[in-house]
């Protein structure tokens, strides 16, 4: 397999500041940011995307969830609101194939997205 990004980020050898991680998951600043925080939460292990989820334990995708609901609050955008996006496969505007969570706030989203 070619060496994935979100791997790499997530064995710490990058150096890229964590937020949070724990045994089985990271999170960490989007390189690109599309909002005043924007954050990506990655699984440390390696699943390329949402099709993938068959691969993995019913409680994981709820680790994921409760990790960004986690840091959303630490964040302080509970209140004013946020946005989890997963982006799947092309269509859907996926770039980087390690399955991870977009946690975007401080500004009002817009909807239908682009
Ligand atoms: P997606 O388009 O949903 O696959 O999102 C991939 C995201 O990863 C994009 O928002 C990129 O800006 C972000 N990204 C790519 N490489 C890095 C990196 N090295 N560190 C942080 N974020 C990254
Ligand atoms: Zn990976």
């Amino acid at each position: 397999m070619k060496t994935c990004i979100f791997c790499t980020i997530a064995s710490g050898k990058t150096g890229t500041d964590l937020l949070f991680e724990d045994e089985q998951c990271a999170a960490f600043h989007d390189i690109n940011p599309q909002a005043p925080t924007h954050i990506l939460v990655i699984p440390k292990r390696h699943i390329s995307s949402l099709n993938d989820l068959g691969q993995v334990p019913d409680t994981f995708m709820h680790h994921l969830f409760s990790t960004t609901r986690d840091l959303a609050e630490r964040l302080g955008l509970s209140k004013t609101g946020y946005r989890v996006v997963i982006n799947t496969g092309a269509d859907g505007g996926q770039t980087v194939f390690h399955l991870h969570l977009h946690l975007l706030g401080g500004r009002s989203m817009h909807w239908p997205p682009g």
